[in-house]
């Protein structure tokens, strides 16, 4: 008799077998749907051998319901899933459900209803009906999904169809995608760009296994140059993955990638609508989306014959995922390519420095391309000492970096200033009783947003208008703006130099695709001169104009101290700077700092890279830190704080003693409180002979908590808070 054994999507259960019914064609890869008690799950058929489950006697089994119609999931893909469980110790159900986040590719109709405006409008209207109509312009999306968009219910929505202000579509979800042709536009590469897009052209035509490490700096066309073993494979018909670390960045990736191969690739986020998820989904299973470009999600998508992985800003922490399955997406890249059997390129003009490790150890190929494109100089970098150039009061720039953006605004060029604080202000606080304003939900100050007048977290969302007299003491007009943010700086640059037309560049302001490109339109166009921007303007962004860049606060990356300070603030500030000069004018840095001789600014403002690198590698393996040594946390959290600390020191009695694994805490984390949930910590590090995640697995193992708790494990975790 025939019995499967499935991995059914439900992490609290273990795999499980039936029986497969006379007629049925499952194997292992199939999408099946499983009988559960009265319900029936989404499962995936697994090799039994490799999935240790209980032995059910064959007459106790249940038949399985169906075979989803999709392509089962390949080996490769399965392997990935398996080996994405053991490393991050998450559930093989958890990571298995994110290679089926489909929207409905599974299973519904070739075809789905949309709904569009038809310019007609109701008979009554009313304040919803009014809004919903002003929010829909141009929108077509079920009705679930308009609902989302304008902010009213599906009810309003319904009485608009019935009045005849909406209408029905009928959509084939399955559509093809325009084909992307290899050999659409040659560009001419330069030599060193040529050697290095051969290299990976090479290892496409082989079709094995080749991680390399692309170290480019900026503006050296890292982009044209792996854009030819995409060309490569497209020519022998397979499909390739580009992650980018942020939907923000696609908009200028889609428009370079459509003039050089003549239609646009696929896009994959995970603000897609349900209707583009699943042809995208399905157009991928198939085989016919040639291109994918997608955040870290799309890392997990039933690929049916990949032939190239690339990962571009491969250095950017948002590969992190930092909730459910906490997975490292450049590092999983590296290991889809192992099994996919293909090459992977990790691009970055300042590599994270296990990537550096990887290379010098050679399991890396490094690929340099160590000068500009077209000539185009690296830019001059300086420090401005803040405690001898003093900003006057209340102020936040030096005259030196006020006087360059004069000169740039005399000679029609354009200035950057970089600060990574959204809003006005990152604290406000009474100036009668001292009262500082915090969110209710997190261990964090409110920042405050003047273009809104709201104070916000950004750590959970939550928002309140600023209060005209202090919630505290009562007292008028009272609140005081502490430090600088973005809103604030744009504020000082308009006081100072009237005549320079200021643009603010955050998530707040560039919160669309269609507002990035009104952005990018307005600078290129010469309508914009000084652009205050966070980490959203450092990368990406091509700005011939652009000739003065400005670091309003270098030292702020130092300031949590965490493992990766040093490292974070030498990518971030090399990355703006890399924004300066990219055409046939030289470009100039400024950073301000109070610590002009701290090892990353000198490093910065000597431009030596090596030196930086060299220091960091020091540091790193003196303190045992990755890629030397290796850390893990445990981060247990529940609504209740005296839950979530006995939960904390339950763990903590049963903590393991294993040679060179030294186990931290457990102590409140750093951000005690988020989104809610009071927070206790552990961290551990370990020796990189340590079996770290069997030891975290059999520790948590025998571990029972009440079910308002949460036990996270994150191995080579990112934040320390
Ligand atoms: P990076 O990503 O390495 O910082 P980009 O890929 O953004 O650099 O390239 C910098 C600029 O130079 C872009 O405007 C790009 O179009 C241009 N460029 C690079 N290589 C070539 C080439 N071979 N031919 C034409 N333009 C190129
Ligand atoms: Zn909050």
């Amino acid at each position: 008799m025939n019995r499967v054994r499935c991995l059914v999507l439900n992490a609290a259960l273990g795999p499980l077998d039936y029986k497969v019914p006379e007629g049925m064609d499952v194997g292992p890869g199939s999408v099946v749907e499983c009988p559960l008690g009265p319900r029936t799950v989404i499962g995936i058929v697994w090799e039994a051998e490799r999935l240790a489950g209980t032995e059910v006697p064959a007459e106790k089994l249940r038949p399985l319901r169906g075979v989803l119609p999709v392509p089962p999931l390949s080996a490769a893909l399965r392997r990935l899933i398996e080996w994405t469980a053991d490393y991050y110790v998450a559930s093989l159900a958890s990571v298995a459900r994110m290679a089926l986040s489909s929207g409905g590719a599974l299973k519904g109709p070739a075809t789905m209803t949309e709904y569009r405006l038809t310019g007609g409008l109701p008979e009554r209207m009313t304040p919803q009906r009014e809004a919903a109509l002003g929010a829909l312009e141009g929108e077509q999306a079920t009705i679930r999904e308009l609902a989302g968009i304008a902010g009213v219910s599906e009810g309003v929505l319904r009485g608009l169809v019935n009045h005849g202000a909406l209408e029905p579509v009928e959509v084939d979800c399955d559509r093809p995608y325009p084909p992307a042709r290899p050999d659409f536009v040659e560009i001419a590469l330069s030599a060193q760009q040529r050697e290095a897009a051969d290299i990976f052209s090479n290892a496409v035509r082989k079709a094995e296994f080749a991680p390399f490490l692309l170290d480019g700096v900026t503006g050296s066309g890292k982009t044209e140059t792996y854009f030819e073993p995409v060309a490569q494979a497209l020519r022998m018909g397979r499909q390739v993955l580009v992650l980018l670390p942020e939907i923000a960045l696609t908009e200028n990736f889609l428009h370079r990638f459509e003039e050089r191969f003549g239609a646009p690739p696929v896009l994959w986020h995970s603000s897609l609508k349900s209707t583009e998820r699943r042809r995208a989904y399905r157009a991928v299973s198939e085989g016919s989306a040639q291109v994918v470009v997608g955040a870290r999600s799309a890392l997990f998508l039933p690929f049916r014959q990949l032939g190239l992985i690339v990962v571009d800003e491969a250095h950017e922490t948002s590969f992190k995922q930092e909730e459910g399955v906490r997975y490292n997406a450049r590092d999983v890249a590296v290991m889809r390519g192992h099994f996919e059997q293909v090459p992977v390129v990790l691009a970055s003009a300042t590599p994270a420095l296990e990537s550096l490790q990887m290379a010098e150890s050679g399991i890396y190929a490094k690929i340099d391309l160590p000068s500009r494109y077209g000539g185009a100089q690296m830019p001059t970098i300086e420090a401005i000492d803040l405690t001898e150039e003093k900003p006057p009061q209340g102020m936040w720039l030096a005259q030196r970096l006020v006087d360059g953006i004069e000169a740039r605004l005399e000679r029609g060029e354009q200035s950057l200033l970089f600060l990574n604080r959204r809003g006005y202000a990152p604290l406000t606080l009474c100036r009668n009783c001292g009262f500082r304003y915090q969110c209710p939900n997190c261990s964090a100050w409110l920042v405050e947003h003047r273009f809104t007048n709201r104070l916000a977290c950004h750590h959970c969302g939550h928002e309140a208008p600023a209060p005209k007299s202090c919630t505290e003491c009562g007292e008028p007009d009272c609140l005081v703006a502490c430090g600088p943010g973005v809103e604030r700086i744009a504020d000082e640059v308009a006081e100072r130099l009237p005549q320079a037309r200021v643009f603010v560049a955050t998530s707040d302001t560039l919160n669309s695709p269609g507002r990035a490109a009104e952005f990018i339109a307005a600078v290129e166009a010469r309508e914009v001169d000084v652009i205050v921007g966070t980490q959203l303007v450092t990368k990406g962004f091509h700005f011939p104009e652009l000739t003065l860049v400005g670091v309003v606060d270098a030292d702020l990356g130092l300031e949590g101290g965490d493992l990766r300070a040093g490292e974070r603030t030498y990518q971030q500030v090399a990355q703006v700077a890399g924004r300066a000069g990219r055409g046939s004018k030289p470009g100039e840095v400024l950073l301000q700092t109070r610590h002009p001789d701290a090892p990353v600014i000198a490093a910065l403002a000597a431009g030596d890279r090596d030196a930086f690198y060299s220091a960091e590698t020091e540091m790193r393996r003196e303190a045992g830190a990755p890629p030397f040594g290796r850390w893990a946390s445990i981060i247990i959290s529940s609504e209740d704080d005296a839950e979530a600390r006995e939960a904390a020191n339950r763990i903590g009695a049963f903590r393991p003693d294993v040679a060179e694994c030294m186990i931290l805490g457990p102590a409140p984390a750093p951000m005690a409180l988020l989104r809610g949930r009071y927070r206790y910590r552990f961290l551990i590090n370990a020796r990189r002979s340590v079996q770290l995640q069997q030891v975290i697995r059999r520790w948590l193992a025998a571990i029972d908590h009440p079910p308002g708790v949460r036990v996270a494990v994150d191995i080579d975790p990112y934040s320390f808070v």
